[in-house]
């Protein structure tokens, strides 16, 4: 460890270290509860050269499956609101059997230690903090909803639109694409076309900066240090409890004590966190005594599907991300196991970047001009052997999920097919990629597979929460967003227990 610590400040009810879902969700609920919260973000607030203002502002599509390794790379995306600042802002509940072990072709996806009627109220509560825009009609998948979407859906341009109707005329069940947008009357979104994988310069995409993050420092409970870098999570002398966090800003070190610290890094991040936090009683890193910090690492296979609305001429610029096909959730008729989704991603020049071999670029811009852009998504099952690999003591690269290949090349073709039926020739290279990460800090019920309970407490150590992608089990085919917000809430409630535990009293300070 470089440097002395130089300074001791005063404690803090909670210490929460990141910005991103997980984090900033944690700190509006730890606000509505009445503590008084330290956030640590070791990136700034993102700002704009002059030159880029009214420009698009993306990030390399290459870079995305990419982010969970980036923790011991220092270019990773470092910045207030973490990756949603650059999101698509979809907001999915998992579905009911997201929650359940479900046998794939490739192995099983493991049980969840909470169901979905768990969740569900903090669903609700977290679909309102983030305006997400939806409707149920449509998708088949649909969980039951104690309140209907905050917001009416995304209204389809025109080209969507008639893309929408002839899918459907032709037998496909087509939903709208549940978003966090601060769209409609009031609102500052336009419907742009440059929304996923670009930066919001209206402040209308409702990432966890915009949504959660600002609201809660407004609330005069939370403080947010910029440019702070936590470098371990303190234990008490014997090892049973956190009680703060060693912290490097501008080259300083200093020693910052909470009663609770929440981890809230992101995936491989937390993870790394608290393999770096080893002590004399926790020599393979705190909450590591069943050696799975690291493990369990899941996500989404995605795939990359161009329906092409035209051979001729190039498309206009729009907003194209309102539409998702859930029909083969669960398998098809001639498919035993669940396949997954397949939805409208946002016009972006890909063909642009180096995810596309240079002498691919003319064709890729040929059909990625005249199409709208969609993902086809199938799980990608975590095992005990996916995530960190070791050596030396030192973490040298992470293991992939196992892929279930065969389920992807079926969901593959039937997307092809769908768009067929509808009139329309599709695009399916065979390229494949791993989105929305999960796992490295897993919640369960049985401390020898997990680091986490289902409060998302370390197992061993008091007052030590994690609550970001990297606490989920398994990934689902839907995007994990709006359960890794959910989950924040319910973890928010659970430390306000410890906190308030002797006076059981909670505080409301925002609506
Ligand atoms: C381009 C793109 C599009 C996406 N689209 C969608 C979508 O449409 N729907 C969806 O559900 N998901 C989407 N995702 C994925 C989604 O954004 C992530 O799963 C989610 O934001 C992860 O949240 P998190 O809480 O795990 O934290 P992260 O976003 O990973 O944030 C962690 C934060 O912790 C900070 N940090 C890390 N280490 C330290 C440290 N030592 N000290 C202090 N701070 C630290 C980081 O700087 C970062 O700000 C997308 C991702 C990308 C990149
Ligand atoms: S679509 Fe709306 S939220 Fe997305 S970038 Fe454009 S203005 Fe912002």
């Amino acid at each position: 460890m470089a440097g002395k610590p130089v300074q001791k400040a005063r404690g803090y009810d909670a210490v929460v270290i990141g910005t991103g879902l997980g984090g900033s969700t944690l700190a509006y609920r730890l606000a509505q509860r009445g503590m008084h919260v330290l956030v640590l973000e070791k990136g700034d607030v993102l700002q704009l050269h002059p030159h880029q203002l009214g420009e698009p502002v993306g990030i390399n599509i290459k870079s995305f499956p990419a982010l969970a390794a980036k923790e011991m790379d220092p270019h990773g995306l470092n910045v207030v609101g973490g990756q949603t600042k650059f999101y698509g802002a979809a907001m999915y509940r998992m579905r009911e059997n997201d929650f359940l072990a479900i046998p794939h072709e490739a192995g099983v996806s493991p049980a969840w230690p909470v169901t979905y009627d768990d969740l569900e109220p903090y669903y609700c509560e977290a679909e309102r903090i983030y305006r997400v825009h939806g409707a149920s009609e449509g998708d088949p998948t649909e969980p039951p909803r104690s309140f209907p979407f905050p917001h009416p859906p995304l209204p389809h341009t025109p080209l969507v639109a008639s893309l929408v109707n002839r899918l459907r005329q032709s037998g496909t069940p087509v939903s709208s694409l549940p978003r966090a947008l601060d769209y409609g009357p009031g609102g500052k979104c336009v419907l742009c076309s440059t929304c996923d994988a670009y930066y919001c310069q209206l402040d209308a995409k409702m990432d966890a900066e915009t949504a959660a993050l600002r609201p809660a420092l407004a609330s005069g409970y939370v403080e947010l240090m910029t440019r702070a870098r936590c470098l371990r999570i303190l234990t008490s002398e014997d090892g049973t409890k956190a009680t703060g966090v060693l912290v490097e800003r501008d080259g300083e070190q200093r020693l910052l004590h909470a009663d609770v610290v929440a981890l809230c890094a992101g995936v491989g991040r937390s993870a790394h966190l608290l393999l770096e936090s080893r002590t004399a009683k926790h020599p393979h890193g705190i909450g590591n005594s069943s050696q799975c910090v690291g493990l369990y690492y899941g996500g989404h296979t995605a795939g990359m599907l161009f329906p092409m609305l035209s051979f001729t001429k190039k498309l206009p610029e729009m907003h194209t991300k309102t539409f998702a096909i859930n029909a083969y959730y669960n398998g098809a008729p001639d498919w035993p196991y669940p396949l997954g989704v397949i939805q409208a991603v946002g016009q972006m020049p890909f063909w642009d970047r180096d995810v596309v071999a240079w002498w691919k670029r003319y064709a890729a811009r040929l059909v990625g001009e005249r199409s709208i852009f969609c993902l086809y998504m199938t799980e990608a099952l975590p095992t005990k052997e996916s995530g960190f690999q070791v050596s030396e003591g030192r973490i040298v690269g992470m293991r992939p999920p196992v892929e279930n290949t065969e389920t992807f090349e079926k969901l593959r073709l039937l997307a092809i097919d769908i768009f067929r039926r509808a009139g329309y020739q599709a695009v399916a290279p065979r390229h494949r990629a791993l989105y929305h990460p999960t796992g490295t800090v897993v919640f369960g019920t049985d401390p020898r597979f997990s680091v986490l309970d289902r409060n998302c407490k370390v197992h061993d150590i008091d007052r030590l929460f994690v609550v970001d992608a990297s606490v989920l089990p398994s990934a689902g085919a839907v995007n994990t967003g709006l359960t890794i917000a959910a989950l924040a809430l319910k973890v928010g409630d659970a430390i306000a227990r410890v906190k308030y535990s002797e006076s059981n009293k909670f505080v409301s300070s925002l609506p």
